[in-house]
């Protein structure tokens, strides 16, 4: 497969260079503080995190004076730009957007191809008004970061799966932030080229207590009788991951059965399905929580659903064994009461009632499982985000705390999967965790992310 190509592109001095020899882990680029050094464009392997995809720096193209660049752009950038499959225009955070950066963002927006704005010399924190200015470029999310301290690499990553997704991108492996730059051999099996346009199948994994239902709801799934099943069986097997397509989608299930009965055989029950869990979290994207509808919400619940809210997965929940049920209003309404008791950090997570045994409600949760991942990916426009957010600071400004006046000026999200926003003012460490809280409230409601975990950072100039 052809490694994906990526140009950074922008107007000198920005530090394209510098993210260049970040990216390729060679000092190959000549780093210079003069505008306008003469360089040629160079190409190179990059490796960011698991992600592999060819680097082109157009470092190259100089010019003396901001006023004639629009008839001095070098032919070897235009090449750049035709040859990519992705931009990165990178402008400098802190000098803000100049006339020659919308110049820059003009050529590559022009081109047609997906262009992600990189908000170079974030350090610390720095520059954030600057990144903030970018949206007015109509290129989308800023992502800042520092090219020569290397914060910001694995949202760069992150950013560049999104629009080129990887075949078999393992997101268990997050990108560290300080070494996102492994430069030579090391780790060369893990990397996985970035191929165009494939689709990674969605990774669902079910979880729950033992006899919850899981192995019986899997088979049901995916339509064989793969795994035995029933309280009897004591029969070791592996992990199990199975992959299978539902209304010609692409999933790959993870399942537990196995190692749930190894550790009945081995009776360390409550310990070894914690790890086994962990590991099923970890692997999925959607984590089905299947409760058994009889005894739902049990202690061993109540730690797994924790778990899956702390490793920031999408969820839904399974109320299964609903053919067993009699009155099923009456179980509904005491399931969502102990949901809401019990469960407040998943707020407005999906229920959905099924049946493994008797294959009823899936469909229903194969949907649910879909929406929550879509909710999962949400990325809420920047505009949006900083209208809503004046309104709510007017009715409900943020307090005062022993004498000290906490401004929140503007908000970002920075992430997704889950979604994550960063709040910019000043004096935020003082800001109340119950303001907090009705912050994360109001954006579930209002952006229409039930059911996710949402991350809130808090970032002040220091
Ligand atoms: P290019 O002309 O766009 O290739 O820019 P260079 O990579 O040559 O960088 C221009 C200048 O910006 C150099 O002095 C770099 O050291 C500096 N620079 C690059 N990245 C950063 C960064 O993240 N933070 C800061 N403060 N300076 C940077
Ligand atoms: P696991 O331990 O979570 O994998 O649970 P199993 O799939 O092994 O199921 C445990 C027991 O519950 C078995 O006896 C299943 O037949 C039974 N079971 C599973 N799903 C259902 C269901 O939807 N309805 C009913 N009535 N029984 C079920």
């Amino acid at each position: 497969m052809m490694a994906v190509s990526i140009a950074i592109v922008g107007r000198p001095n920005v530090g394209k260079s510098t993210l260049f020899n970040r990216l390729v882990g060679r000092k190959l680029a000549i780093v210079d503080d003069r505008p306008g050094v003469t360089r040629d464009r160079r190409e190179g392997d990059a490796k960011l995190g698991s992600l592999h995809f060819k680097v082109i720096d157009t470092a190259g193209l100089e010019v003396a004076d901001d006023a004639s660049l629009a008839g001095r752009m070098r032919a070897q950038t235009e090449a750049a730009i035709a040859e990519c499959d992705l931009i990165l225009f990178m402008f400098d955070a802190r000098a803000g957007v100049t006339p020659a950066d919308e110049h820059f963002a003009e050529v590559a927006r022009r081109s047609g191809k997906p262009v992600i704005a990189v908000a170079n010399k974030t350090e610390s924190r720095t520059g954030f008004q600057g990144a903030y200015e970018a949206y007015a470029l109509g290129l989308g999310d800023p992502v800042p970061i520092s090219a020569e301290h290397g914060e910001g690499m694995a949202d760069l990553a992150e950013a560049i799966v999104a629009i080129a997704p990887a075949t078999g991108y393992e997101r268990e492996e997050e990108v560290a932030e300080t070494d996102a730059v492994v430069s030579g051999e090391e780790g060369e099996e893990e990397a996985i080229d970035l191929g165009a346009g494939v689709i990674r199948p969605l990774r669902i994994a079910i979880i729950g207590r033992p006899n919850a239902g899981k192995s019986t709801l899997v088979n049901a799934l995916i339509g064989q009788d793969r795994m035995l099943t029933g309280p009897e069986a004591g029969i070791t097997r592996d992990t199990i991951s199975v992959d299978w397509t539902w209304r010609d989608k692409r999933i790959k299930l993870f399942d537990t059965a196995g190692m749930r009965k190894k550790a009945r055989i081995e009776d360390k029950l409550e310990k070894l399905s914690v790890s086994d869990g962990l590991r099923a979290v970890r692997f999925a994207e959607v984590v089905v929580l299947l409760l058994d509808s009889a005894t739902p919400f049990e202690k061993q619940d109540l730690q797994i659903a924790d778990l899956v809210e702390r490793e920031g997965r999408a969820v839904v929940i399974g109320l299964n064994k609903w053919d067993l049920v009699e009155d099923r209003h009456k179980a509904l309404a005491s399931a969502r009461e102990m949901f809401e008791r019990l469960l407040p950090q998943l707020r407005g997570a999906p229920v959905v009632t099924l049946s493994g045994l008797s294959e009823q409600g899936l469909d229903r949760l194969m949907e649910a499982a879909f929406r929550a991942f879509t909710t999962w990916n949400r990325r809420v426009p920047t505009a949006r985000l900083n209208r809503w957010l004046g309104g709510v600071l007017e009715h409900h400004p943020p307090p005062a705390v022993s004498g000290r006046r906490i401004k929140i000026r503007y908000m970002t999200q920075v992430k997704t999967r889950p979604p994550h926003f960063a709040i910019f003012g000043n004096q935020l460490d003082a800001l109340p965790d119950s303001f907090q809280r009705y912050l994360v409230n109001g954006l579930r409601e209002t952006f229409d992310m039930p059911g996710v975990p949402i991350r809130l950072s808090l970032r002040s100039p220091k």
